[in-house]
């Protein structure tokens, strides 16, 4: 073997779902060899990883607003992708709102890619949105390479990503069906969705979006993938009540994924404190007992992956009202710390960290349809991550490479730190960082 740029060698590593010791050769931003850890391999440069180093595939975060351009002071693809970077996250795929204009036409996808080419310190791929306007449009932004349609069936928050009704939730389905792509749906019933005023109790906020607003919601998509055939996504499941029918539907074989966020499977409303809006999200965290049930519908697969749902805001709107969950914004940033925060929980719970890799990795790579990220296999994009699992640290929002300083995980202790990251084998976090942005902009089917 000729030409090796870079060879990692790790005592341990997650290969094909289990750990082991390896070696990995890279070439031209590829992984061209898999060996034991002694491999004889020559290469310009070779990293040897500590005891305490367990080398995994980058994480791919297919759920991260970006903001830009528009909200651009809520995040921003350099801050983001910075933040990526140290978490241990190759790949993020960018929702399409909030930024300004949200990615619904042609003309703000070129936008978007234009903004985020020579900022992305990490591969970006984005959505696009499914709102009445965009309807019967979809098909350009599809081969344009999204990789599929966000809607909501509740506010989004925003003015200009408004949310569809029965009638238009069918027909983006039939739509989306017609060329084969994807639906991802925010599933919230706004008919349960109560104006009443929480203040500033947690437990009160998450009972203004009661579990029959999911539950409802996600039977209608349900129905709607069943008449269709579309391909659904359920963003963001809060509620382990929709799990029997979710259950139901993936028995009867129907095309539907889920997915979850570290924050519903980190942390439960009781423990919130009170006007801790940096906690409020929708649907909203609820109880531990809920919690522990989203755990158990991922070791069974009922919930497919696991995305960070990055949802960042200035520290003036996550703060607003002052602790008044109805004045606040929703949305947690977590982008940097999802991959440490699901370990902690994961190894808590006795899983493994090839565990991890499956839901936030080669999992979510796989739905996503990303064939070269994912895994450590030759072939494969070197997107590589040594990972300490048994380094604990406080988290301290002000130290993370988010744009503002509010989060969740704010004084919370996490297991496991991303020591260095490589994108397509070059340092873009840790030694041998060089803080430039080698990230780029993929496509549906690239
Ligand atoms: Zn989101």
């Amino acid at each position: 073997m000729t030409n090796i740029d870079l060879v990692i060698r790790a005592p341990r590593a997650v290969v094909d779902g289990a750990e082991t010791a390896a070696s990995v050769a890279i070439s031209g931003g590829t992984i061209v060899g898999l060996g034991p850890v002694d491999a004889p391999w020559h290469a310009a440069a070779e990293r040897v990883l500590a005891d305490d180093e367990v080398l995994i595939p980058g994480i791919v975060d297919t759920h991260v607003h970006v903001n830009e351009p528009g909200r651009t002071e809520w995040e921003g693809f350099a801050s983001a992708t910075a933040a990526a970077a140290a978490g241990g996250v190759t790949t993020i795929i960018d929702m399409p709102l909030n930024s300004i204009p949200p990615t619904t036409t042609l003309d703000a996808l070129e936008l978007k890619r234009s903004v985020a080419a020579p900022k992305a310190r990490v591969d970006v791929g984005f959505w696009g949105g499914a709102i009445p306007s965009s309807l019967g449009h979809l098909r350009d932004l599809h081969e344009a390479g999204v990789f599929g349609f966000k809607c909501f069936l509740a506010p989004s928050g925003v003015d200009e990503f408004p949310e569809l009704d029965a009638v238009q939730l069918r027909s983006a389905m039939e739509e989306i069906a017609s060329f084969g792509g994807r639906l991802i749906v925010h599933a919230e019933d706004p008919r349960h969705l109560h104006e009443d005023a929480p203040g500033t109790d947690p437990v009160a906020f998450a009972g203004t979006r009661p579990d029959a607003a999911e539950v409802d919601a996600i039977g209608a998509v349900i129905e709607g993938v069943r008449a269709t055939g579309v391909r659904a996504h359920i963003l963001h499941l809060s509620s382990a009540a929709a799990l029997p029918a979710i259950r139901a539907a993936k028995a009867e074989g129907l095309p539907l994924t889920v997915e979850t966020c570290p924050h519903y499977l980190t942390f439960d409303a009781a423990h919130i404190p009170a006007g801790g809006t940096q906690y409020k999200c929708c649907p909203p965290i609820r109880d531990e007992a809920n919690r522990e049930a989203l755990w158990e519908a991922l070791f069974d697969g009922t919930i497919d992956i696991v995305a960070s749902d990055h949802s960042p805001a200035t520290a003036d709107l996550k703060l607003a009202g002052d602790g008044d969950f109805a004045l606040a914004w929703g949305g947690i940033a977590g982008l940097e710390v999802s991959l440490s925060a699901i370990w902690t929980g994961a190894s808590a719970r006795g899983r493994t960290l090839a565990d991890v890799v499956g839901w936030m990795s080669t999992g979510t790579a796989t739905w996503a349809g990303l064939e070269a990220k994912g895994g450590i296999a030759v072939g494969k994009d070197a997107d590589l991550v040594a990972f300490a699992p048994d380094a604990e640290r406080v988290i301290h929002a002000g130290e993370l490479h988010h744009k503002n300083p509010v989060t969740a995980f704010d004084g919370h202790a996490l297991r496991g730190v991303a020591r260095t990251t490589w994108l397509r084998g070059t340092a873009v976090h840790g030694e041998g960082a060089a803080g430039n942005s080698e990230g780029r902009l993929l496509l549906l089917g690239t």
